[in-house]
């Protein structure tokens, strides 16, 4: 990856599995903020999904890799895969500081859905100020964003941005169930993620 990176994306996710709702949102977001690179970090231990219940990371960093490599400004970190414990944002962003320096500016891509969730992160005051957070529209829920942003203050308002973007109604938990259901999943995931679900077996035989 090139070295000068003056704005970096982060999107975060469990990516179980990674769909095209994550992929629009991000080059979304990476064309509206003139972004360098964004950097996709699969979650190792996410703090609010039970590890017994999520897929093994190897597999959900695969699929990362497999359906961001025909992007140019994509790229995947396996930087939670590394780190025991639960994965707290915070700590990801202070290794990337280390990483890139601090002339970089990071942009932390979500759904408005985690912005609702903000207020519950770890050390989310001090997260605020080492990176803006990006909350792209994902259907059903936009109407909190500004009322939360203002419970932040000042920094809420200058540090967390609402996005308009398509509402795309996809998510990984309905991709899991159509998989039970043995419903497709065509065009939702690109394809050669598809093949790696149907290869490995992946959420046949999950409980929910
Ligand atoms: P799950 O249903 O398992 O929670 P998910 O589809 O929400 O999966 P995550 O890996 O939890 O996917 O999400 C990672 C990030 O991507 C979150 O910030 C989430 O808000 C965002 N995101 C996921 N799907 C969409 C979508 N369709 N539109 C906009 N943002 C999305
Ligand atoms: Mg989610």
């Amino acid at each position: 990856m090139e070295q000068n990176i003056r704005k970096l994306g982060i999107m975060g996710g469990t990516f179980d599995p990674i769909h095209i709702g994550h992929l629009v949102t991000a080059e979304a977001v990476r064309m509206e903020y003139g972004l360098d690179v964004v950097l996709f970090v699969p979650a190792g231990h996410p703090p609010h999904k039970s590890d017994a219940l999520i897929t093994p990371m190897l597999h959900r960093y695969n699929m990362t890799v497999m359906a961001t490599c025909s992007n140019p400004f994509f790229y995947v970190s396996s930087i939670e895969m590394e780190r025991s414990g639960p994965s707290y944002t915070i700590d990801t962003v202070k290794e990337l500081i280390k990483q890139y320096g601090e002339q970089t500016e990071f942009y932390f891509i979500t759904g408005t859905d985690t912005i609702h969730e903000l207020p519950t992160w770890h050390n989310i005051t001090e997260l605020l100020q080492l990176c803006r957070f990006v909350g792209a529209t994902r259907p059903g829920c936009n109407s909190m964003v500004d009322s939360i942003i203002e419970r932040f203050g000042k920094i809420g308002s200058q540090r967390i941005h609402h996005l308009a973007t398509p509402e795309l109604e996809i998510s990984s938990t309905d991709i899991r169930e159509r998989i039970r259901e043995g419903r497709s999943i065509k065009y939702i995931v690109p394809e050669n993620v598809e093949r790696y679900i149907l290869k490995e077996n992946l959420y046949q035989y999950r409980s929910k």
